[in-house]
């Protein structure tokens, strides 16, 4: 979409013209959907899930409209009165919004943490230790001739496999050259076998079932990486575990296939531990080990390991407009009047438990998913706990925490011809400019977070 010389969005609703929308219904943000208003039912390119999404932008209630002036006031005396707030959630925001509520928490020294599941938690405190093999989609796409889906449940992200992974035509492998495996403790994803249309097949398909926890499964698979499969056969199991059980490991059908890949990628949804516990000290080993395994199959092959869309990686935008804007990509207390990172002492869960603040502002952005179903239903309970006792304001489309003190609803019915332009990011870092779709209702999320700012700007000039 055309952008105007202030940012704005021009819209190009021009009913004889193509729209190209991006798709919000899952994490892959597909950007190839194309409407029209002459078939207004029909989203060109997008599975069942995006459909799904666009009616409901379409047909969503716009409940009391954008808050006023008075409210956004009240809003910006209270987090200006505030001893200690937080600013949290913002997993569903744009990378607009994202940008001015680090400002506004710097402004009122904030901490600010965004809503990150535990396993992305650990995953970025292991990628700070140890780094990260990693590749864009794209490279997946043209060069993986082996795909390893690690706890993914593919069919969350319907397209993905189409559009990058296994069923993707890429430049130098088709689907027919590609080896695909599913790993997960759970069964579920053998049915998405039969889903896989004749053309779109690989040269094979399977299933591993692992434990409940990752880190025997990585462990055994590091071991077993020193002695890959001769190119001519299998190899024997037994070479690669010795003195071991006798019996073929579960996961001997990995060994295969990266021994014998020319460019590996394990597209990794959550890694498990098997224990119910937030403490990222038994997450981030985990995550460590992923690491060690894939960087001991980059010698004479690539291996390179990418996340999966599935809604969980939301918050990645926001962990990256963190670390532009402090140097840090998650729990940042700016108190001290500077920027301060701890990743466990300014954990929003740790915060609350510990009694230290008292007023929370949480960002819910614009989710089509039910609060009671989405991947952050816990924490919202846990906001809501608190909300029984203390102060929480919510921003955001839908109410997602029942005892907010104040919800300022950013929805409205789309009645501007221009809009603050909207950035969303891929899960692998890929920046992308959404378009509003001329039939839904509009989250002005960005528009109303900068008149907080300019509010709390002003309240700073008139009261240092
Ligand atoms: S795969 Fe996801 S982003 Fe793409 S069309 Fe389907 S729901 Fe939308």
């Amino acid at each position: 979409m055309a952008l105007a010389k202030d940012r704005t969005q021009i819209s190009n609703s021009n009913p004889a013209r193509p729209l190209s929308l991006v798709c919000g219904g899952c994490g892959c943000w597909c950007d190839d959907i194309d409407w029209d208003s002459s078939r207004p039912h029909e989203y060109r390119s997008a599975c069942e899930l995006g459909r799904r999404y666009f009616e409901r932008l379409g047909t969503r209630s716009v409940g009391s409209g954008p808050p006023d002036n008075e409210s956004l006031a009240e809003l910006a005396n209270a987090l200006r009165d505030a001893r200690r707030p937080l600013l949290t959630g913002l997993h569903q925001s744009c990378l607009e919004t994202q940008r001015l509520v680090v400002a506004i928490a710097d402004r009122c020294q904030a901490v600010i943490d965004p809503f990150l599941s535990d396993a992305a938690r650990s995953k970025t405190l292991a990628f700070q230790q140890s780094g990260e093999i990693s590749a864009s989609w794209g490279e997946v796409k043209n060069r993986a001739d082996v795909v390893i889906y690690w706890r993914c449940q593919p069919e969350r992200a319907p397209r993905f496999r189409q559009r990058y992974g296994d069923q993707a035509d890429g430049e130098f492998v088709q689907p027919a050259d590609r080896t695909v495996i599913v790993v997960d403790s759970n069964p579920e994803p053998v049915r998405w076998q039969d889903d896989a249309s004749a053309s779109q097949l690989p040269r094979s398909l399977q299933f591993v079932a692992i434990d409940q926890d990752d880190r025997i499964t990585l462990e055994q698979l590091i071991s077993a990486s020193q002695q890959p499969c001769p190119p001519d056969n299998h190899g024997d199991f037994r070479d690669a575990n010795p003195g071991g059980n006798q019996v073929k490991p579960v996961w001997w059908p990995i060994h295969e296939a990266l021994s014998h890949a020319k460019y590996a990628a394990i597209v990794i949804g959550e890694l498990q531990t098997g224990a119910d516990c937030h403490d990222p000290t038994v997450g981030v080993p985990l995550y460590q080990l992923l690491q060690r395994w894939t960087a001991a199959w980059n010698d004479q092959r690539r291996c390179v390991v990418v996340p999966f869309p599935g809604a969980v990686n939301h918050c990645r935008t926001a962990q990256s407009v963190l670390t532009w804007r402090t140097g840090y990509p998650m729990s940042v207390d700016f108190s001290a009047g500077f920027p301060r990172y701890d990743a466990v002492a300014f954990h929003w869960r740790e915060l609350l438990a510990r009694d230290e603040v008292d007023f929370v502002l949480h960002f819910s952005g614009d989710s089509v998913l039910e609060p009671a179903n989405a991947p952050w239903a816990a924490a919202n309970q846990r906001l809501t706990q608190w909300a029984d006792q203390k102060p929480l304001w919510e921003i955001g489309a839908q109410q997602t925490i029942p005892r907010a003190r104040r919800f300022l609803s950013t929805l409205t019915a789309r009645t501007s011809a221009t809009t603050r332009q909207r950035t969303v990011g891929r899960p692998d870092g890929i920046l992308l400019p959404i378009s509003v779709f001329p039939s839904g209702t509009v989250n002005r999320e960005p528009e109303i977070t900068e008149q907080l700012w300019s509010l709390l700007n002003r309240l700073s000039v008139e009261a240092p």
